[in-house]
């Protein structure tokens, strides 16, 4: 097969140029990273597990009617994605205290929060990702004030979707960050999801035991990495019994 023109390489994936114009291809790689790049390592089968994993969820909520740049599950490692413009915010969304809400504010880990909190970041890896709010994010112009009322509703709704879909598998969701892009058609713009949302970028609990099945493993040294996101998959009713390697190619599971 051809090689794809590389169009950008992040921490945990690579974009090449789709086989269509607007289309872009989303390789996902063993790598992980934490901490902004100071810890580095490699999870070997993350990047099966969560081209999987993202495609579940990104599918689930297409079905419910979240735009997403999601098309297709190409092989074990790629997806077929639409080409947006990525807004440059992370949206963090929460429903227990953990990670940074409990440094910053001293809020225990595992504290319920009264109720859903959304945060934003602005994604610059020279500055750390700072927390910002939506004044900063309307006065800079990093989104207009209509595209970020539509980034705050569809992030509450995908939360309410996924807390379910989680709880029904024993797992809680405690965040997860989102990432949002603009997608043009003809004369028309629409925010759609983009990204990806997987335990990289979530942090899922298990429901009776509190155990930690997500990066959190890889950041706090926890071990069994990918058997946490193993689990988390099998739990979805999206891996064999038998592990990733005899995953069927594109064809839908389910
Ligand atoms: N998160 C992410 N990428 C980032 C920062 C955070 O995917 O660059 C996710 C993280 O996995 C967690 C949620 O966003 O599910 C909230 O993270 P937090 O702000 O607590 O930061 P952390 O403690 O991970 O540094």
């Amino acid at each position: 097969m051809a090689r794809r023109r590389r169009i950008y390489e992040g921490k945990a994936k690579v974009l090449f140029e789709g086989p269509e114009p607007g289309t872009l291809v989303q390789y996902f790689k063993d790598d992980a990273t934490a901490f902004n790049n100071k810890k580095t390592g490699v999870i070997t089968g993350k990047g099966v597990l969560n081209n999987r994993i993202s495609e579940y969820l990104m599918t689930r909520l297409a079905e419910i009617g979240v735009p997403t740049h999601f098309v297709r599950r190409l092989n074990m490692r790629e997806q077929l994605v639409r080409e947006v413009e990525i807004v440059p915010i992370e949206v963090v969304v929460r429903n227990v205290a953990a990670g940074s809400l409990s440094t910053r504010l001293g809020i225990p880990e595992g504290t319920p929060l009264p109720r859903s909190i959304v945060e934003y970041y602005l994604k610059s890896d020279e500055l750390g990702d700072p927390l910002i709010s939506e004044e900063h994010i309307t006065a800079f112009g990093w989104a207009a004030p209509q595209d970020l009322d539509d980034i705050l509703q569809l992030a509450l709704r995908i939360n309410d979707f996924l807390c379910g879909l989680f709880l029904g598998v024993g797992i809680r969701l405690v965040d997860f960050k989102l990432e949002f892009g603009r997608l043009y058609e003809n004369d028309d713009m629409r925010i759609v999801l983009a990204d990806e949302i997987t335990p990289d970028n979530c942090r899922l609990w298990d429901i009776e035991t509190n155990e930690k099945m997500d990066k959190d493993r890889f950041r706090r040294d926890l071990g069994k990495v990918a058997e946490a996101y193993q689990e988390v998959a099998r739990r979805l009713g999206i891996l064999p019994e038998s592990g990733p390697r005899d995953m069927p190619g594109p064809k839908a599971m389910q």
